[in-house]
């Protein structure tokens, strides 16, 4: 009945910048047995698979005023390029949210080793160096976009995350400026999620049906408001799955900037166990 395993423990949820608790193996779990909610169905327990889903932040290569915290957050060029060619020599298919979700919630078919790369806050690095090397194995990925530094230095430009969703990426909300979900009003809510997913789907041409928590962190009050705007599914870091909304906490590996090869191979198995 299982999708997914959990790793590591729930202390690894406190805050996102707390970079010597990380790196943490992080895997995303869901239940099968809760998935029909309000329909009382449940898909066929053996079409459910263990999906890997991965979250990176920044691809770029380490700086001297970079801290030892924020290089978790930041994956060498050369160690993304070899997890890329990683994936691909070991038979990986990447697959992008609407799959895994139809996949979660109906028992949609997937390809045999299927992984799920997502990207957080749309820094230019992303663009400039991880694109290259999604696109030399034909992978596709998702990108989380927090909107109100789109256009800065370190960031993509409004055209580059056109162009992301032109080369078939999915382009999901990652809020306004990345304020902590738990703590919103109705004006945050207009402010943080209905106004950036709106500027994000004309920027797409298409709708923006993801969100990813900032920080990874959410509560059932964020959950109830992301269904109410119809999004199919939220993305969480290394928060414990909650049963009752699998589809809006799913869980994801946090890639850190300091893992080796056998780490990443490590975490990818245990992600699919
Ligand atoms: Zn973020």
């Amino acid at each position: 009945m299982w999708c997914f395993v959990v790793v590591n423990d729930d202390a690894m949820r406190t805050e996102w910048r707390i970079g010597r608790l990380l790196p943490a193996i992080v895997c995303v779990l869901a239940q099968v047995g809760a998935w029909g909610q309000g329909s009382g169905t449940r898909p066929a327990a053996t079409q459910q698979r263990e999906v890997p889903v991965l979250c990176y932040h920044q691809v770029r290569d380490w700086t001297a005023e970079d801290a030892k915290s924020d290089r978790v957050y930041i994956t060498p060029i050369a160690t993304f390029i070899a997890q890329m060619q990683l994936l691909h020599d070991s038979g990986y298919t990447t697959i992008l949210p609407d799959a895994l979700v139809a996949h979660l919630a109906h028992g949609a078919p997937l390809p045999a080793r299927p992984v799920l790369i997502t990207f957080d806050d749309a820094t230019r690095s992303q663009y400039l160096y991880a694109l290259p090397e999604l696109e030399r194995w034909g992978f596709r990925a998702a990108f989380f976009v927090m909107t109100v530094s789109m256009g800065h230095e370190r960031f993509m430009t409004r055209e580059q995350v056109t162009a992301l969703a032109r080369k078939g990426h999915a382009i999901g909300c990652h809020t306004w400026d990345h304020h902590n979900v738990t703590r919103y009003t109705a004006t945050d809510w207009a402010r943080q999620v209905e106004g950036p997913r709106r500027e994000l789907e004309k920027l797409a041409g298409r709708p923006v049906q993801y969100f990813a928590y900032p920080n990874g962190l959410w509560d059932t009050a964020a959950v109830d408001r992301l269904r109410q705007y119809g999004f199919g599914a939220a993305f969480q870091l290394w928060g414990r799955m909650d049963q009752r909304a699998p589809l809006y906490t799913i869980r994801r590996v946090l890639v850190s900037g300091y893992w080796s090869r056998e780490e990443f191979v490590e975490a990818l198995h245990r992600a699919e166990r």
